[in-house]
C-alpha cells in the first residue's frame, strides 16, 4: 500500500493552487500532488509543464492510481478519446519519479519481491 502524503495544513480554494480529482483513486488532490496527463495518438503523455492543449486528466504520482485508473478506463473517459490509451509512458514516468523520491518502490511495483530479515 502507498500512503498519500496529505497537506498538514488545510487550505480552501482561496486561488492559491486549484484542486483537481485523481482519476485513479478519485480522490481531490492540490494540483501539486498531481500529474498532468494527455492523449497524443493514442499514448498517454505526461504533460509535465501543465502547457499542453486540450483536456487534460489528472492523477497522483502514484503507480497504484495510475493502473485503478487503467483498470477503470478513467483515462480515455477522463479524455474523451474513444478506444485504448496507453498509458505505459504515465506508469514509466510515475515509476521514476517514485524511485527519485527515495521511496525504495520496487520497479516491479507489484510487491513480488520482498524484503527477507536473515535472522
Ligand atoms: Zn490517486
Amino acid at each position: 500500500m502507498v500512503r498519500h502524503p496529505q497537506p498538514s495544513s488545510m487550505r480552501h480554494a482561496d486561488g492559491t493552487s486549484p484542486v483537481r480529482l485523481c482519476v485513479g483513486c478519485r480522490q481531490r488532490a492540490s494540483v501539486d500532488e498531481l500529474l498532468r496527463v494527455v492523449a497524443l495518438d493514442g499514448q498517454l503523455v505526461v504533460d509535465e509543464r501543465r502547457r499542453l492543449p486540450g483536456r487534460g486528466a489528472w492523477v497522483h504520482l502514484d503507480p497504484d492510481c495510475v493502473s485503478k485508473a487503467e483498470k477503470r478506463r478513467a483515462f480515455p473517459r477522463a479524455l474523451r478519446v474513444r478506444g485504448v490509451l496507453n498509458a505505459d509512458g504515465v506508469r514509466h514516468h510515475v515509476q521514476r519519479l517514485v524511485e527519485q523520491g527515495g521511496r525504495g518502490y520496487p520497479a516491479s511495483g507489484d510487491g513480488t519481491r520482498k524484503q527477507v530479515d536473515p535472522s
